[in-house]
């Protein structure tokens, strides 16, 4: 490729040359710097056949030219000798004007709020990546004839009258293996307190979701250890579930939960904080480094105090993290915390970007913001290298109302729900999850043969048991069936309480339900079932380790060992005091 040449009539700062770089879309091996004296001052760039000659010495030249025409004129069409001074200024002005009419920059007409309208950059893109001042960056939203609105990245301070730079780049993150146990904002710098991230890989962050043949269907589990969630609203490797609930009714704690639980399973995580309080993420850090689960986690961490435009692409940073990882062929878990802070950052920017505001005062593009993020969450086909990003969402409802605006909008991007109550959260039903209003609609799908088969009458037995006690709280005398469905209902919803950070292995999970739904807690108090569950599991592993690596390797239970675990069972039942 042909070098540009840049001549100039001293030696350009370093500073200069990245502006002139940059603007030019070029790295430094594409340009020959010469330095010649003559020109006098300015520069001068030769690309090819295109010249833009900015030296004083055309000035000159052209100034020059320009008084030989006002002389001329001034004799052919009498023009006063006095006057040519004026006019020779102003077409000077002219000249100068055009000149700098470079259109890859422009200057900064009003900045306020992270959001900067710019003038005069008329041939950038949306979503370039424009460079303020010499170091503040900016994001290119708003295309208008008059001026440029773009949303700030950085802290640094802009003014009135700095120069813009469209650099013809989209924001590129670090990614990669590098990145595994940080901490690091959404311009994929580090915030914990250890060295600079080196990745020597990038990519961008806004990335077209992969087509319908690129995608293969949800067949893998990823189990969160919550037995809850695995049986009754399972999630496959590619799905995305949405997380659900008001305010402090354990939204994060089930993410976190899943995060631990992939420990050693082979997934890597990414944990995006959206303008959360900073301190509560340190403890979420502080939680995953204790519980050996950091070493494959990332977090993006945009804070509360984060300008919009941080928090708004923090979500993008994260799904670009991801799909490093998933296109070589890896298993990723993202957590958006939360997307409803999300779409109130955009609504930020989109008010100040003065976009016409819709139903609850969101823009008419935050459905799209959010279904293009949540789409790029795939199980790949075999022939893309059959990586798999699984998402979950968060969204927190205010008084339960899932039919507000944002919540209805995600509830339709993705494959289904996990509600969590605050009913059910203050009456110590924790995890808080309600039965009846969750859904997974893919998930199924992974489940194995005998978590299918054990959850789908556990599920069957609690609607029963909730529909029933709507109609006890009459206070009416009940028929013993109903007594009997009441009280080993109450009892099935103590066992599938589960404390924070003590996920179950699926092997765990399927012999609980095995107990549960065999009813094995006829004879135990609700105060005890959880003790019952927990000496019931270890008898069972410790009497027949190898039924339990078979069930752990085919997923389901053959006869023989049907026999064997309903008699361990029996046994264990009537020895349990
Ligand atoms: P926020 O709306 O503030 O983001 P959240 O919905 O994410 O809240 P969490 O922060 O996960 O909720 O949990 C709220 C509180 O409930 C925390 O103090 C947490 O320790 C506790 N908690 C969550 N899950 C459980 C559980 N299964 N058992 C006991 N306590 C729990
Ligand atoms: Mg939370």
């Amino acid at each position: 490729m042909q070098k540009v040449i840049i001549k100039s009539s001293v030696e350009l700062t370093r500073e200069q040359k990245l502006k002139l770089e940059t603007g030019l879309n070029k790295v430094a091996s594409d340009i020959d710097y010469i330095i010649d004296e003559e020109l006098i001052g300015g520069i001068a760039i030769i690309d090819g056949d295109k010249t833009l000659d900015a030296t004083a010495l055309q000035d000159l030249v052209d100034m020059k030219r320009l008084t030989d025409k006002l002389v001329y004129e001034s004799m052919s069409k009498g023009i006063a000798i006095k006057d040519i001074p004026n006019l020779l200024k102003e077409r000077a002005k002219d000249i100068i004007d055009n000149k700098l009419d470079f259109k890859i920059c422009g200057k900064v007409i009003s900045a306020a709020d992270g959001v900067v309208h710019i003038d005069g950059l008329n041939n950038c893109c949306y979503g370039e990546l424009l460079l303020i001042g010499n170091d503040a960056f900016a994001l290119a939203m708003n295309l208008t004839k008059d001026s440029i609105g773009a949303i700030l990245l950085s802290s640094s301070s802009v003014g009135y009258g700095d120069t813009a730079y469209a650099t013809g780049r989209i924001i590129e993150v670090p990614v990669g293996d590098t990145l595994l146990g940080r901490v690091v904002d959404p311009l994929g710098n580090a915030l914990d307190a250890r060295p600079a991230i080196r990745a020597t890989q990038s990519r961008r962050i806004e990335f077209p979701a992969p087509g319908i043949v690129d995608r293969a269907k949800v067949k893998q589990s990823l189990s969160t250890g919550i037995l809850a969630i695995d049986a009754m609203i399972p999630i496959g490797k590619g799905q995305r579930e949405l997380i659900i609930g008001d305010r402090q009714t354990g939204k994060t704690s089930i993410a976190i939960d899943t995060i631990i639980n992939q420990r050693d399973k082979d997934v890597i995580c990414i944990y995006v904080a959206i303008g959360q309080r900073a301190a509560a993420v340190s403890k979420i850090a502080r939680t995953l480094e204790e519980r050996d689960a950091l070493k494959h986690t990332i977090i993006v961490l945009s804070t509360a105090s984060d300008a919009a435009p941080l928090q708004y692409i923090a979500p993008y940073t994260g799904a670009a993290i991801a799909e490093h990882f998933m296109y070589a062929g890896k298993d990723v878990l993202i957590v958006y915390d939360d997307l409803s802070k999300h779409a109130v950052a955009y609504r930020t920017i989109s008010l100040l970007l003065k976009r016409p505001a819709g139903r609850e005062a969101y823009p008419g593009d935050i459905f799209y913001i959010h279904s293009k993020l949540l789409e790029r969450a795939a199980k790949l086909s075999p022939e893309l290298g059959g990586g798999s990003t699984t998402a979950l969402p968060i969204i927190e409802t205010q008084a339960g109302d899932i039919s507000a605006y944002i919540p209805t909008n995600v509830i339709s991007i993705t494959d289904g729900q996990i509600y969590l109550e605050g009913e059910l959260f203050k009456a110590g039903q924790r995890p808080a999850v309600n039965v009846g209003l969750s859904v997974s609609r893919v998930g199924g799908a992974a489940q194995t043969k005998l978590m299918r088969l054990l959850s789908a009458q556990m599920r069957l037995e609690i609607a029963h048991y909730r529909e029933l006690s709507v109609f006890a709280q009459f206070g009416s005398s009940l028929d013993d069936t109903t007594k009997e469905i009441l009280v080993y209902g109450a009892k099935i919803v103590e066992a599938i309480k589960q404390p924070e950070y003590s996920p179950l292995g699926e092997l765990q999970e399927e012999i609980y339900l095995y107990a549960i739904v065999n009813k094995a807690l006829k004879n135990v108090t609700v105060n005890r079932v959880r003790e019952f569950l927990e000496a019931y599991y270890k008898y069972v592993v410790a009497q027949a380790p190898e039924m339990c690596s078979e069930i752990e390797r085919d997923g389901a239970l053959n006869d023989v060992n049907e026999q064997l675990l309903k008699k361990l069972t029996s046994d264990f039942v009537s020895a349990f005091k």
